[in-house]
């Protein structure tokens, strides 16, 4: 992977922080971004995240550029290929969930949570296509949920939003298979970060029992698939969704 880049939306903290160090370990030069929430103090936490990254070697580049605003997106990607180059892997893990019963749910909160898990992965899937195609070669995985297979109660547009992101992963490896470009989800269960956080006690502990491992997932764990997933092994791997659960959606 060494000089070849990585693009990760949202790459600033929990899973996506972690994609972007095992990229860096393996040598590849990593960008992402962050729009910095108000509230969430990301901005330190990307400081952090580059500084991290740069340890291992490797070129970073780090701004803010919101998913959801198109123009923005392909100004994002055109610098990262002007900074750092040979763009080859997409990694669309930016995500927001905005839970509730969806009788009570408000039209803008439906709207959030579209806009970002799937029109931005639109976005950047767009965005790189170009890139991709004319070199003919590229890897793109998308980080879907196991709730667009199993919802829990309350996450509708959440689960709808993950579902959509697996049929643009399936139409995205059709349309881009001929260009040598695979396109994958991975699909967790409940990771340790702070998305977590917002969800009551009772449910991370029955979602530990549940699975068959009997433990969340680490942001490694995801990592570790997502990475796989961009190696010369996995060449001919295209639109699967890999589920990264602990056996959770067997049991
Ligand atoms: P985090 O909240 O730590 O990461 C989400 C990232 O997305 C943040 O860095 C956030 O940046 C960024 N982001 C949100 N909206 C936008 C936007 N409009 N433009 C650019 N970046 C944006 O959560 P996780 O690491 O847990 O989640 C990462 C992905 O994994 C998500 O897609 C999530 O749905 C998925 N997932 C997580 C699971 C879990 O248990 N944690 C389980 C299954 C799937 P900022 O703070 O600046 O807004």
């Amino acid at each position: 992977m060494r000089g070849n880049t990585v693009i990760i939306t949202g790459g600033a903290s929990g899973i996506g922080r972690a994609i972007g160090l095992e990229f860096a370990r393996r040598g590849a030069n990593v960008a992402f971004n962050y729009i910095d929430l108000p509230g969430r103090g990301i901005a330190e936490q990307a400081l952090l995240t580059e500084t991290a990254l740069r340890a291992h070697g490797v070129s970073v580049y780090a701004d803010r550029c919101d998913v959801r605003d198109q123009d923005a997106v392909r100004q994002f990607v055109a610098t990262v290929q002007a900074e750092l180059g040979s763009v080859r892997y997409l990694v669309n893990n930016a995500g927001i969930a905005r839970d509730g019963a969806l009788w009570r749910l408000g039209s803008d909160a439906w709207r959030d949570v579209m806009d970002t898990n799937i029109t931005g992965a639109f976005h950047c899937t767009q965005a790189v296509a170009a890139i991709f195609r004319e070199q003919h070669g590229g890897r793109i995985v998308n980080i879907a949920s196991i709730q667009a297979f199993q919802p829990s109660f309350g996450v509708s547009a959440y689960a709808a939003s993950k579902a959509a992101l697996i049929g643009l992963t399936r139409s995205a490896a059709v349309e881009l298979g001929p260009s040598n470009v695979t396109v994958n989800a991975v699909a967790p269960g409940y990771v340790r970060t702070e998305l977590l956080e917002t969800l009551p006690e009772d449910v991370i502990e029955r979602a530990k029992k549940d699975s068959v491992l009997g433990r969340l997932a680490e942001p490694e764990d995801v990592a570790n698939v997502v990475v796989f997933l961009c190696t010369p092994e996995a060449r001919h791997i295209t639109g699967q969704v890999i589920f990264v659960d602990g056996g959770l959606s067997i049991t």
